[in-house]
């Protein structure tokens, strides 16, 4: 049974501490989150493949990790101080704002009245005093995406750690939007993180490369536990484009409120580079730059061989980690109807995502010697896996497997009297539900052959 609801997902993400609402016992602030217990984990756990994906497994890709707060000249040589906004239209009947889009036949979807106001641009930036003194002069905003830093520090990576083009830029981490209407619980927020990657390339060779970001971010998304029929390419017409796009296409997934963007991939041109770079006019740009910039650095690299200044065109798949862990989650959960007749939640969460990799759980909760067992057995996993390891006290092993069907772990030890006897204990899988009994001393290659961790 999938037809489950964003409700279903809500529900089980407070009950089993994956995600909070922020600031709840004062009546919460809207567009936040924060992540318990389980969700730090698997949001740690989704950022991690990222990371390796993007940086270990390639030999062309470096990290950095940027401040949030942010110059006010990066965000007007960006274009954002100018464009970064969106159209939001008042209700004059409940006084409700909604976005300019998200009004259909003319009416308030709060209240249905058509008094409704032009639509004006609200820039969606976050400001914030920066200093003793609030003067209104000095001031910061909070990073809209995590890019620009990664443009602003391009020189400085580059002179550190030398590469030829193409090569590219990664960095996770919050940015901040002042969403006219956030919703559809962490879909939808005005805190959220990114994980982008700035990939420079030749002029000429960026439309190549973009393809090939399309699909390698495809399939990332597969490997991460996403099904195919889920995912669907949006190519965004070119009156919807950012300003600095020359051509974008977002990969969007079926959430339970319908199909929206994961993740956006954008040929970014040279606009970024050269809209930060000093003596613009002595370079071969090609787009509409902001111009007069006040940067004293050059965001540019010299062709080896002809001698000339390259400003390298940009390919950016920028995804966001909220919405990445509400597709999982959303991917992996199911209700199964059991041979009893009874239901059971299960969560079928790839092994690497699972905020718990194996629960140890004692078969009698009071038996010394079964405790002292699972206590040794649940540290020496915890040193050998990478991930959580969780011990299991409760004394009710039904329905510690039913807790961690519903959370994920994909596979749980139960440690019996037979242990004490013949050092073997009980796996039980997730997924098929079959028990198997494996020897102690051969558990971690059983885990490594079966779940890969
Ligand atoms: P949307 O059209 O849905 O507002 P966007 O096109 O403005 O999104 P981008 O600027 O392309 O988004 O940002 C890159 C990624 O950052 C998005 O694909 C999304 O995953 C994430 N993201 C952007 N805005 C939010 C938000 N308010 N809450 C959560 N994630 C967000």
């Amino acid at each position: 049974m999938n037809n489950h609801t964003m409700e279903d997902l809500v529900s089980l993400c407070k009950r089993r501490g994956f995600i909070f609402q922020s600031n709840e016992i004062y009546g919460g602030l809207q567009g936040l989150y924060d992540y318990g217990p389980l969700g730090v984990e698997l949001k740690n756990n989704l950022k991690s493949a990222w990371w390796k994906s993007m940086i270990y497994d390639r030999e062309d890709v470096e990290g950095i990790d940027t401040s949030i707060l942010t110059n006010p000249m990066v965000l007007k040589y960006s274009g954002h101080e100018e464009t970064f906004s969106d159209p939001l239209i008042d209700c004059r009947d409940c006084n409700a704002r909604w976005r300019a889009d998200h009004i259909s036949d003319n009416k308030c979807p709060g209240c249905g009245s058509s008094d409704l106001t032009d639509p004006r641009p609200f820039n969606l930036m976050f400001k914030t005093s920066v200093g003793p003194v609030e003067d209104g002069n000095s001031f910061a905003y909070l990073r809209p995406e995590t890019a620009q830093n990664i443009f602003t520090n391009f020189k400085n990576v580059l002179d550190s750690t030398p590469h030829p083009l193409p090569f590219g830029i990664a960095q996770m981490g919050k940015a901040f939007r002042n969403e006219i209407t956030p919703r559809n619980f962490i879909f939808r927020v005005r805190e959220f993180e990114q994980m982008e990657l700035e990939f420079f390339v030749k002029p000429g060779e960026d439309e190549e490369w973009h393809k090939k970001w399309i699909d390698i971010r495809i399939q990332w998304w597969q490997d991460q536990g996403i099904k195919r029929e889920n995912l669907e390419l949006y190519h965004v017409p070119s009156n919807e484009l950012s300003h600095y796009s020359k051509a974008t296409v977002d990969i969007m997934y079926k959430y339970p409120h319908g199909i929206e963007e994961l993740e956006g991939i954008a040929n970014r041109t040279d606009f970024d580079l050269g809209s930060h770079t000093k003596g613009q006019k002595d370079l071969n740009l090609t787009s509409n730059v902001m111009e007069n910039t006040r940067s004293n650095a050059k965001l540019a690299i010299q062709d080896l061989e002809t001698k000339e200044w390259v400003v390298p065109y940009v390919i950016e798949p920028s995804a966001g980690v909220d919405r990445g862990f509400l597709a999982l989650l959303n991917d992996a959960y199911s209700v199964e109807e059991l041979e009893n007749g009874k239901e059971r939640t299960v969560l079928a969460l790839k092994p690497h995502i699972s905020p718990i990799k194996v629960a140890v759980i004692p078969l009698k909760r009071n038996d010394k010697d079964i405790v002292a067992k699972s206590i040794e057995l649940k540290n020496r996993l915890q040193r050998s896996l990478t991930g959580r390891v969780l011990l299991e006290n409760t004394g009710n092993i039904g329905k510690s497997y039913r807790k961690h069907d519903e959370i994920g772990t994909p596979a749980c030890i139960t440690v019996d009297f037979q242990t004490l006897e013949d050092k073997t204990i009980t796996v039980r899988d997730r997924d098929s539900m079959d028990q198997k009994r494996v020897n102690l001393e051969e558990v971690n290659a059983f885990l490594s052959e079966n779940y890969s961790i």
